[in-house]
């Protein structure tokens, strides 16, 4: 029989303004950790208007684009590199789907966040979504790394 192992993969998570704002920094590193991810990296971040243009270029020119960026520069930003194997969709699943309302419970999202008026975009959380993303977003955040 031969067996597969998965390697070890990053990701790049962010804990937004508005759960830096609430307290929430530390809940949201307990439940990566509580996941059993090892944290490589954490640091708080202020981002600025080229950080903020090259994280979310995919999303230039979306009618959400310009408030999104406004609101990501609102406040500090609790920028974190954690690792394990499947690490990407491990933690989108912790994080939980994109609207707060409807996320599910037991996800941060889910838990933690609903609508203060703006719908999807206080939302607590970012995570990388794939391999390539998260090469990329950890180098935007980490350029040390
Ligand atoms: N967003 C928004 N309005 C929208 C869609 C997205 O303000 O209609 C914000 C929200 O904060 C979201 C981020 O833009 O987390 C990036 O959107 P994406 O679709 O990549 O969602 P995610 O991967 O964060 O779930």
């Amino acid at each position: 029989m031969t067996t597969t192992s998965s390697a070890v993969s990053r990701t790049l998570i962010l804990v937004k303004p508005d759960g830096v704002r609430r307290g929430l920094s530390g809940e949201v590193l307990r439940r990566i950790e509580a996941k059993g991810y090892e944290l490589v990296a954490v640091e708080l971040k202020n981002a600025d208007d080229a950080l903020l243009a090259a994280h979310y270029a995919e999303h230039e020119g979306k009618p959400f684009y310009a408030p999104l960026v406004d609101f990501m520069k609102s406040g500090p930003v609790l920028a974190i590199v954690a690792q394990g194997q499947n690490v990407i969709p491990g933690f989108r699943s912790l994080a939980g789907t994109t609207d707060p309302t409807t996320a599910a419970p037991g996800t941060i999202r889910g838990d933690l966040g609903r609508d203060w008026g703006l719908k999807v975009q206080q939302n607590l959380v970012h995570g990388s979504d794939s391999d390539e993303s998260a090469a990329r977003e950890i180098a935007l955040w980490f350029p040390t790394l």
